[in-house]
């Protein structure tokens, strides 16, 4: 599958729509959702054109890598979140049912997230 960059983070990437940011590094911004699932809510994203956890695992640099983890742990501190915890993932493809055809992360919190197997 080839990029798409007329989807809605391409476009916030490029400041041709609006998000409310919380966090950026040189590589990595995060925003909030704007349909939030719990309390906090923040999409973390790479600045580069990756579709997925698979195309950035296989493609990006060492340095997009770390960027991802600096970010989480901003998010962290930022949130005080250290103690009580909270879930960070992301959605892959049809099974994993991902919307959004650029990689984010869901970092989710602010409360109990309730159990998280569904079968
Ligand atoms: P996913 O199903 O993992 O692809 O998640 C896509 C997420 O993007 C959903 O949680 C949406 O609420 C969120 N979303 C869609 N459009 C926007 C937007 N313009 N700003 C912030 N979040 C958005």
């Amino acid at each position: 599958m080839e990029y798409d960059k007329s989807n809605i983070f391409s476009k916030i990437l490029r400041k041709e729509a609006d998000a409310k940011i919380v966090y950026e590094n040189e590589y990595v911004l995060c925003f909030e959702d704007i349909f939030p699932k719990s309390k906090i809510h923040i999409l973390i994203i790479p600045k580069s054109e990756y579709l997925d956890i698979f195309d950035f695992s296989k493609n990006s640099s060492t340095d997009e890598k770390e960027a991802i983890f600096l970010a989480f742990e901003a998010l962290i501190d930022m949130f005080k979140l250290d103690k009580k915890g909270c879930r960070i993932i992301t959605n892959h493809g049809i099974d994993g049912r991902q919307e959004v055809p650029h990689l984010h992360f869901h970092f989710l919190g602010g409360q109990d997230m309730g159990k998280m197997i569904n079968i």
